[in-house]
């Protein structure tokens, strides 16, 4: 099953050399979306990774709410949003990490979710982990404990797994 929907991942998704700038190659996961059996499939297996061992599904903005919204609807469990700073309108905690030009900020809500519930992370691609660390962060800040990361997509090289050490990280396709 795992080599199944690994080349479903392969097969469908497009690579775009040069794209937002030269030297870059993103991995544009919208045509899996797009696809309803391989996006059920590709849902299925990040949910049987980790089964059993959550109690909530987060999602990182944007891609990462896509993802985690059809898992939490199918394992019957809350979703919660882990959002660009501004967007949410009461108490958050905040967490920031470094881009190659600069800063970004990621917020909860600091009372959605009951202190002690156990979250799976989930988004659509792990590149230095940057996003990921920062996300368990916050989990952390709201004593929220990290039942593991799921991404669809792995990109070798860049330091991710090392950045999220002493986390389970799961990813159905490496690149
Ligand atoms: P990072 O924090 O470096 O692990 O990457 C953060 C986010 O940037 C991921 O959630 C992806 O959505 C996006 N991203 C980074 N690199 C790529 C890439 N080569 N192709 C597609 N998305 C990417």
């Amino acid at each position: 099953a795992d080599r199944a929907v690994a080349r479903t991942i392969e097969r469908v998704c497009a690579v775009i050399p040069d794209y937002p700038e030269p030297g870059v190659v993103f991995r544009d996961l919208t045509p899996l979306f797009a696809n309803g059996a391989a996006f059920r499939e590709t849902i299925d297996a990040l949910l049987q990774q980790f089964e059993g061992s959550y109690d909530v599904i987060a999602g990182v903005e944007a891609r990462g709410f896509l993802l985690a919204s059809a898992a939490a609807y199918a394992a019957g469990v809350g979703v919660m949003p882990v959002r660009k700073q501004g967007k949410l309108p009461r108490d958050t905690y905040a967490e920031s990490y470094q881009l190659e030009y600069g800063t970004a900020t990621l917020e909860i809500h600091r009372d959605d979710v009951p202190a002690g519930s156990r979250v799976l992370i989930l988004d659509d691609v792990l590149a230095t982990g940057g996003t990921l660390a920062a996300t368990t962060r916050l989990m952390e800040r709201a004593e929220l404990s990290v039942a593991g990361i799921g991404v669809v997509m792995e990109l070798d090289g860049l330091g991710g797994r090392e950045t999220l050490r002493g986390q389970r990280v799961s990813a159905l396709y490496t690149a």
